[in-house]
């Protein structure tokens, strides 16, 4: 099964500035697979962008126009999954041969290959095999490649080989015209002052975009209230707050190990070892200032360990920030990358 949904398709990705080199590649793409020189297509960009929209819709085009073309469509992280049990189960083989058979493969969010060298190593040779045989091979990531980590020189070269493109935030026009398309095919009708209101105020991703004018719908429907600029305020203002902190404690954890370069078991282990101690402490700390879970469970949350420690790590790095120049960095740039 290619696992395309079919409300991802071309019609309904909505074209402005922000994305049309991408999405005219894709559908150059789409017209030749495999026969042009975007191959493979490296589409890239932000959270709630547009990734696996045009993924699919590529998909979609393809199948449409080449009804006999094998499309596959992936995450990166279930091909990683496929890949782990197909070692378990001691055909690799088959799993390497499954791949290389497909006409058109899409393999979505590959930064998820990071640091899994098992699995890049397996995909290197499945992209040499299609590449050389004229498939078409599109992928998406969170970032271009030059700014990938963790990731094979090899594999990396071979993804610049193509095209990479970009999708960048919408701009304000092309943010109604996403609502628009999204209320018309709902069948919800709505003032253009509200819709206006909603894109000129939620303009990082479409996903949230797309999120906040779900919430105003069922605000109304809910409290059978009509639709106004005053409610969509409301809404609106809740929406930003809920989404902007909503970092976890989890997210805090992935964000710090990424940052020190290792994973989150070793950031809860019970070493002692002075960086692993010290990450960990960052990672309460932010839990503390970034959260509003208790000590107890912050402490359970990271490693199993009782509030007494995670009110130690609070004190150690608030001591440290102030005495330690590299560790008042730390804290810094972390900072940064958990403020959304
Ligand atoms: P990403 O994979 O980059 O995180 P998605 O492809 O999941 O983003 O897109 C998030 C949501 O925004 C989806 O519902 C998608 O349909 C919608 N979307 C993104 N870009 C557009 C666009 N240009 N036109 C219409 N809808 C869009
Ligand atoms: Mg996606």
């Amino acid at each position: 099964e290619s696992q395309l949904n079919p409300n991802y398709n071309f019609e309904n990705f909505l074209e402005g500035d922000s994305n049309r080199l991408a999405r005219n590649a894709g559908i150059a793409v789409a017209n030749k697979p495999g026969g042009t020189s975007f191959n493979p297509l490296l589409i890239f960009g932000g959270v709630g962008l547009g990734k696996t929209h045009l993924a699919h819709a590529i998909g979609i085009d393809i199948k449409d126009k080449y009804p006999e073309k094998t499309v596959l469509y992936i995450s990166a992280e279930k091909f990683t999954q496929q890949y782990i049990d197909s070692v378990k189960k001691n055909n690799r083989n088959d799993f390497i041969h499954f791949y290389q058979i497909i006409d058109v493969l899409i393999i979505d969010d590959v930064q998820f290959l990071s640091g899994k060298s098992g699995t890049q190593d397996v995909f290197f040779h499945i992209f040499n095999h299609l590449h050389q045989n004229g498939k078409q091979v599109i992928l998406t990531s969170d970032k271009a490649p030059v700014d990938m980590q963790d990731i094979e020189q090899r594999l990396l070269s071979r993804f610049k080989w193509g095209l990479s493109a970009e999708l960048q935030s919408p701009d304000f026009e092309t943010r109604v015209s996403i609502l628009k398309n999204k209320l018309y095919r709902d069948g919800v009708e709505m003032h253009d002052d509200i819709i206006e209101y909603v894109a000129k105020h939620i303009k990082t991703n479409v996903r949230e975009l797309e999120g906040a004018i779900i919430s105003l719908i069922a605000q109304s429907s809910f409290n059978k209230k009509e639709i106004t600029v005053n409610l969509a305020k409301d809404v609106v203002e809740k929406f930003v707050k809920n989404t902007k902190r909503e970092v976890s404690i989890d997210y805090i954890q992935k964000v710090v190990s990424d940052y020190f370069q290792m994973d989150v078991n070793t950031l809860q282990s019970k070493t002692r070892k002075r960086h692993i101690v010290q990450a960990r402490q960052l990672a309460m700390f932010f839990a503390k200032k970034f959260t509003k879970a208790s000590l107890a469970s912050i402490g359970s949350q990271i490693g199993k360990r009782d509030h007494a420690t995670v009110l130690h790590a609070c004190k150690t790095v608030d001591n440290l920030s102030s005495t330690d120049k590299q560790f008042r960095k730390y804290v810094e740039d972390l900072s940064k990358k958990l403020s959304i």
